[in-house]
């Protein structure tokens, strides 16, 4: 299986490499579209583990991870859930954005995370004991403004964590070409419409122009779509609902590109 494109930013890939050599789990931070997920999945290739991901959402619980009973005619029978599964198996298990999940979540991974390495399935009263090859993942952006949901530290001293952010220009723009094959003058003004926006502050963005979107905005262009209108819909409208917002920001776009 070929390896998924990732560009290192930093000395992530060693950092890995060496949290997995000492099975202790790993925690990404940073806002969303800043490539944790795809460095992940690259990692996952190049260690050739597999990988299993969890999108965490308000909703997600223990049971959703460990396991369930299901009624099948007259018998209940047990069904592992992605965690106790990549326990088993020996996968890499990424949680994603695990700050939304239940808290019942973080006391599931209790005593995956230390030393013990161990999965307690209270429902059938076993534990069960991580194949050597298993990894606990987790991602969390610190960075929400409103509603945003704490990682405790108790929690968070458990991993080896890394700050994702978004790359230097040059990186970002070598980044839009490898993933959409646009030009190479126009990522380097779509970088250019990122940086300006990012340092705007007072605008009081949540959160602000991603990598993700920028990739967008380039397959957009890529396959035909015009500059402009490509910025306005893939940059600024998923930023923010303000229209005088929306409208400086176009104005801004239309500028530079
Ligand atoms: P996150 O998990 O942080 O929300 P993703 O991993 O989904 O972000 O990244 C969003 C997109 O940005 C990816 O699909 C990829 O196209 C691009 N990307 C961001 N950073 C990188 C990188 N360092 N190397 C390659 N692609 C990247």
């Amino acid at each position: 299986m070929s390896l998924p494109y990732y560009h290192q930013i930093g000395k992530e890939i060693e950092v890995f490499e060496h949290s997995y050599k000492n099975k202790i789990p790993f925690l990404l931070k940073g806002p969303t579209g800043t490539g944790k997920s795809r460095f992940i999945e690259y990692m996952a290739g190049k260690l050739d583990k597999k990988l299993i991901t969890i999108a965490c959402h308000e909703e997600t619980s223990a049971t959703d991870l460990i396991g369930r009973f299901i009624i099948k005619g007259a018998e209940a029978i047990w069904l592992d859930g992605p965690l106790t599964k990549a326990v088993k198996e020996g996968a890499i298990i990424y949680l994603d954005e695990i700050a939304e999940a239940r808290p019942d979540v973080i006391v599931a991974i209790h005593s995956l995370t230390d030393h013990r390495r161990e999965l307690y399935i209270d429902k059938l009263g076993e534990i069960i004991k991580a194949h050597d090859d298993f990894m606990l993942v987790a991602s969390f952006n610190p960075g929400y403004q409103k509603g945003f949901k704490e990682l405790k530290p108790s929690t968070k001293q458990r991993f080896v964590a890394l700050s994702f952010t978004y790359p230097e220009e040059k990186i970002e723009a070598e980044i839009l070409v490898n993933e959409t094959d646009i030009d190479k003058a126009t990522a380097k003004k779509l970088v250019a419409i990122a940086t300006k926006i990012r340092n705007l502050t007072e605008l009081g963005l949540t959160e602000t122009v991603s990598t993700r979107l920028l990739v967008d905005a380039s397959k957009l262009i890529h396959s035909g779509l015009s500059k402009r209108l490509s910025t306005h819909v893939a940059i600024v409208e998923p930023l923010t609902d303000d229209v005088e917002i929306i409208e400086a920001l176009r104005d801004l776009c239309d500028l530079m590109i």
